[in-house]
């Protein structure tokens, strides 16, 4: 199947003028500068769902922290998520600890060099496998993800739909073929490359293109209508009332979210899902869930959260604790400066910068 898409397509010549382009063209970016597995592994784990130029200052900020594998298997989880705050998808930061730790424990300390020790690792998927092992270790292994998939479907006019998890394999194939076993690292980087700033989603720049003359959709006028992707379930809205409750000393109340699942371990401000409840009968339901009454005032801000499946749909409104005291597990009131030292999800944070 593969090799109809690629059955005499000049290799050698797309493979030079790719990485050719790649090692004139590159962006200057902190994770380049040196051959480092563990800075390879963390970089691409933070480009995951992430822009580059978000990602780099807290590149930057992790590697000062955390600047060796020991460093990251020996800090707390609080320290971590807290460093990671704001660029969302928490478990990529779990799991990367979680990994981390197995191979300073089970591995010397030494990154593994393998598809197949790699790809047991905690949150290493073929993409990041693929990308460690050529961009560190030099070795011919696909690294494809949504960016590759709409390049190559373009050069090779590959018209499967790219929403379909079993369409990556058609891909891989298609680059295992292609890939460059001189070069596979700048090969690999070429076509992230070149989808980033060249190939893009919409209004790809071909006339830019160092791969032009062997794009098959540029030929044919059709870069515009390819990758096809159908268009994935709708999200669920959840609205939520937030209270931000203040005790008679001023402090904040706010609870750390459960250990699995959503923004697991993460600190939030209580949420009263407006699905079941109304405004009125929200202290209530709190008294019965915190041991404490509330008076809730008026509305300081809305804020709007979508995940990949569920969009949070946040009210937040002032309130102030009246009686009682509070029998929570995983809540607590928080000076400003507390409140400082723990990681919140984006959307709180937004809520926290209003106190
Ligand atoms: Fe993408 Fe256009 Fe280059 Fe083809 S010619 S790879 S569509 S930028």
């Amino acid at each position: 199947m593969t090799k109809t898409y690629t059955d005499k397509f000049p290799i050698d010549a797309f493979q030079q003028n790719l990485i050719e382009w790649f090692q004139r063209e590159q962006r200057d970016l902190p994770w380049r500068k040196e051959k480092n597995a563990y800075k390879t592994w963390v970089s691409e784990i933070m480009l995951q769902q992430t822009k580059v130029d978000t990602v780099i200052p807290y590149f930057y900020d992790f590697m000062d922290k955390f600047p060796t594998l020991e460093a990251l298997a020996n800090a707390s989880e609080q320290e971590v998520l807290k460093t990671w705050e704001g660029l969302g998808y928490y478990s990529r930061a779990r799991n990367l600890q979680t990994a981390v730790r197995e191979v300073v424990e089970d591995y010397n300390g030494q990154v593994p060099n393998t598809a197949e020790e790699l790809g047991k690792l905690k949150g290493i998927g073929p993409y990041t496998k693929g990308a460690i092992l050529s961009i560190a270790f030099d070795i011919p292994e696909p690294a494809v993800d949504g960016n590759v998939m709409r390049v190559f479907s373009r050069i090779l006019k590959i018209e499967e739909d790219i929403a379909k998890p079993s369409t990556r394999k058609i891909f891989e194939a298609a680059v295992r073929e292609l890939i460059s076993e001189e070069d596979p690292s700048s090969f690999n980087q070429g076509l992230m490359e070149l989808g980033a700033l060249i190939c893009k989603p919409k209004n790809p720049d071909c006339l830019l293109c160092p791969v032009q003359q062997y794009c098959k959709a540029f030929d044919e006028g059709i870069e515009n209508l390819l990758p096809i992707k159908t268009k994935g379930k709708n999200k669920r809205t959840e609205p939520y009332a937030v209270l931000l409750i203040r005790d008679e000393k001023g402090r904040v109340l706010v609870q750390q979210r459960p250990e699995k699942g959503l923004l697991a371990n993460l600190w939030e401000f209580p949420m009263a899902p407006l699905t079941d409840l109304d405004l009125q009968s929200i202290p209530n339901w709190f008294y019965g869930e915190y041991g404490i009454e509330v008076e809730i005032h008026e509305k300081e801000k809305d804020v709007r959260h979508v995940f990949s499946h569920i969009i949070w749909e946040l009210n937040a409104y002032n309130a102030t604790v009246l009686s009682g005291d509070l029998d929570h597990a995983r809540a607590r009131f928080c000076t400003k400066e507390e409140l400082d030292m723990l990681p919140f999800p984006v959307s709180h944070q937004k809520l926290l910068s209003t106190l």
